[in-house]
Parts: C-alpha cells; sequence; structure tokens
C-alpha cells in the first residue's frame, strides 16, 4: 500500500488509480479540486505521479 496523502481541496485520502494533476511546487491535486494557483506540470494516476517522481518514493511501500 502506498503511503496516504490527501487532496488539499477535498482533503480524500488518494486512491492509487485516482487521476491526480501535479503542479509546478509538487502539490498533487485531483483535477476537480485543482485552484489553478500554479501552473500544473503533469497528469497521471495517483501511483502513477508517485512512481515517476524521485521525490514522492519515501510514500512507496517499504521492501
Ligand atoms: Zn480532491
Amino acid at each position: 500500500m502506498l503511503k496516504e496523502v490527501r487532496c488539499p481541496g477535498c482533503a480524500e485520502i488518494y486512491k492509487p488509480d485516482d487521476t491526480v494533476i501535479l503542479d509546478e511546487v509538487n502539490t498533487m491535486h485531483h483535477p476537480e479540486c485543482y485552484d489553478r494557483l500554479f501552473e500544473a506540470k503533469d497528469l497521471d494516476t495517483f501511483e502513477g505521479i508517485v512512481e515517476k517522481y524521485e521525490f514522492f518514493h519515501d510514500l512507496l511501500p517499504e521492501h
């Protein structure tokens, strides 16, 4: 299981297959919760974003 991260908009915990936007200050948002305060730089599933960016790797399960 991935560690829990909450959407800053709706406070829901992201599920691995939730679609999320990653903004330029590396905050994830649900597309429907995205406030556009910062530019979006990626759109993927929560799991996809966590795996793609090294600074999120501490959210991955321990091996
Ligand atoms: Zn949300």
